[in-house]
């Protein structure tokens, strides 16, 4: 029987690298587009900066959600998290 080396994409939060695991083992897959295409349906997100994110939901995991901010402009005050969740 010979072995043969596979190549193959498995997907971890970039935050806490809980592996991505829909039915309950890793998934594996060809390629990073089909890995995102498939975190994606499953709820997760991929930023702009490829960065894949579980939707665990705590206050880390939703900052990095979070488009970027722009520093206030002269003359403007910095916008402040009214959420419940802010200052925990
Ligand atoms: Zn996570």
């Amino acid at each position: 029987m010979p072995l043969i080396t596979v190549t193959c994409v498995i997907l971890a939060c970039d935050l806490c690298r809980q592996n991505f695991e829909p039915d309950d083992y890793t998934a594996h897959f060809d390629g990073a587009n089909e890995a995102r295409v498939a975190a994606e349906t499953y709820g997760w997100s991929v930023t702009a900066e490829d960065r894949v994110i579980c939707p665990s939901g705590d206050a880390e995991h939703r900052q990095a959600l979070l488009p970027p901010t722009r520093a206030p402009g002269p003359g403007q005050l910095a916008l402040v998290d009214a959420s419940p969740e802010a200052g925990r």
